[in-house]
């Protein structure tokens, strides 16, 4: 029998404002490839939607998004979807050529398109923001993230130049996204405000109502101005090397993924997100235990 369809987006209306929100609560919103799509049609639904002037896209449960899906039993890497880009079915091919279709379509294709959306985009970043939930983070045009909210990527410990979207070197200046990438450390959000990466900082409890009260904000202004102001600064960003360098630093990606799988004998040089999970862990726990001895002494 069939599988019934998952809604791992949900797709609300409030006005003239569409939240849509990231829902695998229980992997803490990892993205799957059904996810990915669906989170593409929840897109395009707001740009159907005349009504629609500014999206804002949000996390359930305790995160915002751990990233790409490397080991929830619903991962479906080897599944086919109706493509949204000129490029061709990934499950068809064999060795590097299955990785970099399959990433030029989900993970840097559409991501480019969201990031190009014309209409004003908003993230409401809480809790966890990891490796490619960073991307769903930078496509937006703003992003307000709660207090206890922290962002890493961690990508280097899996033998990759960091996720494939990769708008570090924009997203914080070009020595702290060196620091970002070789520690893989998190930063909190009070250092990724500091570093320019967020446009507000809020409590948890206030994260939804002053992230609408922005979003409603935005909806006032002419929304053509919006959009072309919008497309100015991409393109200026453009003009800068983020599409270019990105397009460069997608190359050394898969160099790296197709020399983990030659040396490692896997692509992500056999990290799966539990032992992630569990170095970080315990790099936290070691933090912890310094801190504490240093109130002792
Ligand atoms: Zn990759």
């Amino acid at each position: 029998m069939p599988k019934k369809k998952q809604n791992y987006i949900i797709y609300k209306r409030k006005g003239s404002i569409s939240l849509i929100t990231l829902n695998r609560p229980e992997y803490s919103n990892a993205q799957n490839g059904a996810m990915t799509y669906q989170l593409d049609d929840a897109f395009r639904k707001a740009m159907d939607d005349e009504k629609v002037k500014v999206i804002v896209l949000k996390g359930a449960g305790k995160h915002f998004c751990a990233g790409h899906d490397i080991g929830t039993p619903d991962r479906d890497l080897d599944k086919s979807y109706d493509l949204k880009s000129m490029w061709y079915d990934h499950t068809k091919k064999e060795g590097g050529e299955f990785y970099y279709a399959r990433e030029q379509e989900v993970y840097l294709g559409m991501c480019r398109r969201w990031r190009d959306i014309p209409k004003p985009t908003i993230a409401m970043v809480h809790g966890a923001c990891i490796a490619a939930g960073l991307a769903l983070a930078w496509v937006c045009d703003l992003i307000i993230a709660s207090e206890e909210s922290f962002f890493s990527d961690p990508t280097l410990k899996m033998g990759l130049p960091g996720i494939e979207y990769f708008g570090h070197p924009f997203e914080l200046n070009p020595r702290i996204a060196k620091e970002f990438l070789f520690l893989g450390e998190r930063m909190s959000a009070a250092r990724a405000y500091q570093m320019g990466m967020l446009n507000k900082v809020v409590s948890l409890d206030n994260l939804e109502k002053e992230t609408m009260k922005i979003a409603e904000k935005l909806t006032d202004i002419p929304s053509l101005a919006v959009t072309l102001t919008k497309q100015s600064i991409n393109h200026i960003e453009d003009l800068q090397g983020h599409r270019v360098g990105m397009d460069a630093t997608f190359g050394y990606h898969h160099f790296a993924h197709t020399h983990n799988e030659l040396v490692e004998g896997e692509y992500l040089a056999g990290y799966n997100a539990k032992k992630l999970e569990r170095r970080s862990e315990a790099q936290e726990k070691n933090k912890k235990k310094k801190r504490n001895k240093k109130k002792k002494s």
